[in-house]
């Protein structure tokens, strides 16, 4: 394995002044998994104060916790004192910590066994718990006794599906039992937590794994409706093939799109699950237009395109084209040529728009609020409904996109 100069450094530091020190969890596993971690943390037998006085640039991420952070080369490193968790509550920490000097009660703490390794270039690999074996098979697999896990903390049910997506990998069977059966713990774990976790799932490689949610009873515990969202009823089902649950291959990477996606089962509710879940505003709006776009046929005019292009713009129209050509692949296989020829086409039809410039919203409009206030219509709402008549319109027209023609229009 190689560990990156500062990594190295750290350790280094920690052991030649008598600690001991190791890389630990998820960079151990994308190493041997042969990906390039994404950040490299720490685990060390050092206290916290003990950490701070050996380098230079430190600061308190969770002191209270054990973590201290070692700025090196302006990038920081998490380094946590060997810790055994009490309860978990909030997000990422338990409520209550206590050290320990034993590296072993250390990863015996942590979720899974892929997760639970440890490596420096003094030691090798530490795997007390078949991490290496389980990497090797594909397993997500909880460290010791799955129910007490899952007990202790509910969101590694969700964590262990989130992981399984990410890498490809199933859940032993043991460790899926006990998920089925410890699934409304999940009720007692904040959303935002939850969130963080089937956002990961969604915006990973596999997102089709998604479906295990719904397998394996957590869905109830997510937030209301959710499991609706995997139980679209046939008659919804029968026109549309792209309304039946199921995330296919390929899909654009963006956060909306993937949820919209997800969702497209359940638009109605779509908002209010995602905002039961504490997401952020500006994807739970897009979210929700393209759950609502896939019940739609696709747009046959020009005007209907530039229309979905007022409200939801170029990029994510683009996106959700995408998916749908994703979804029509799937289903349809061999047969999607002639659905996939008329997505071709209203690509063209946008390529067209762009190209003509035509005026898609109300920054484009060739009048503004203030024309309309000179022109003598009151200010205040009729302002807006002024401003969208007329984009409306131009929507139609786009040659009536200049100031003579709008004002014609719109003097009272
Ligand atoms: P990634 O950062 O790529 O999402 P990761 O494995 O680093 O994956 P983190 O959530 O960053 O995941 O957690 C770092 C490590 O802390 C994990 O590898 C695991 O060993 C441990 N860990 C994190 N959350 C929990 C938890 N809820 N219960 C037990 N151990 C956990
Ligand atoms: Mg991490």
């Amino acid at each position: 394995m190689n560990l990156p100069a500062d990594v190295s450094k750290i350790i280094n530091t920690l052991e030649s002044n008598g600690h001991e020190a190791y890389a630990v969890g998820g960079c151990v596993r994308d190493c041997i998994l042969g990906k390039i971690p994404h950040d490299w943390d720490i685990t060390t037998s050092a206290l916290p104060e003990q950490v701070k006085s050996l380098f230079d640039r430190t600061f308190d991420t969770g002191i209270e916790h054990g973590t201290v952070t070692v700025l090196l080369h302006g990038e920081g490193y998490e380094v946590t004192t060997y810790r055994v968790d009490g309860k978990y509550e909030d997000g990422r920490h338990p409520k209550e910590v206590t050290f320990t000097a034993s590296l072993e009660e250390d990863l015996k703490r942590r979720d899974f066994t892929i997760n639970a390794m440890a490596y420096n270039d003094r030691t090798g690999v530490i795997d007390d718990f078949g991490g290496m074996e389980d990497l090797e098979q594909k397993i997500i697999r909880a460290v010791g006794d799955p129910e007490q896990r899952f007990t202790e903390d509910a969101l590694r049910m969700l964590r262990a599906l989130r992981f399984s997506a990410q890498l490809n990998f199933t859940i032993d069977p043991d460790t899926y039992q006990a998920i089925r059966k410890l699934a409304p713990n999940l009720s007692h774990v904040s959303k935002e937590r939850i969130q963080t976790e089937l956002t990961k799932l969604l915006m990973s490689d596999h997102p089709d794994h998604i479906a295990l949610v719904s397998a394996s009873d957590l869905a109830p515990y997510i937030a209301a409706h959710f499991d609706e969202a995997f139980d679209v009823p046939s008659e919804l089902a029968a026109p549309s093939p792209y309304i039946r649950q199921w995330m296919p291959d390929g899909l654009p990477g963006e956060k909306y799109l993937r949820w919209g996606t997800f969702l497209r089962g359940v638009p109605a509710d779509a908002g209010r699950i995602l905002r039961e879940l504490r997401m952020d505003n500006d994807t739970i709006k897009k979210a929700k237009i393209i759950a609502a776009l896939f019940q739609e046929d696709l747009p046959e005019n020009m005007y209907e395109i530039r229309k979905i292009l007022s409200v939801i713009g170029y990029e994510a129209y683009g996106a959700f084209l995408d998916a749908v050509e994703c979804l029509c692949r799937d289903v349809f296989g061999e047969e999607s040529a002639f659905r996939v020829e008329k997505i071709h086409t209203v690509r063209k039809h946008i390529q067209a728009i762009r190209e003509a410039g035509d005026c898609i919203s109300l920054k484009e409009l060739a009048v503004k609020g203030q024309d309309l206030i000179e022109a003598g219509i009151p200010k205040g709402p009729a302002v807006g409904e002024m401003l969208h008549r007329l984009l409306e319109d131009v929507l139609r027209v786009p040659s009536h996109n200049t100031r003579e023609i709008l004002m014609a229009i719109a003097r009272p």
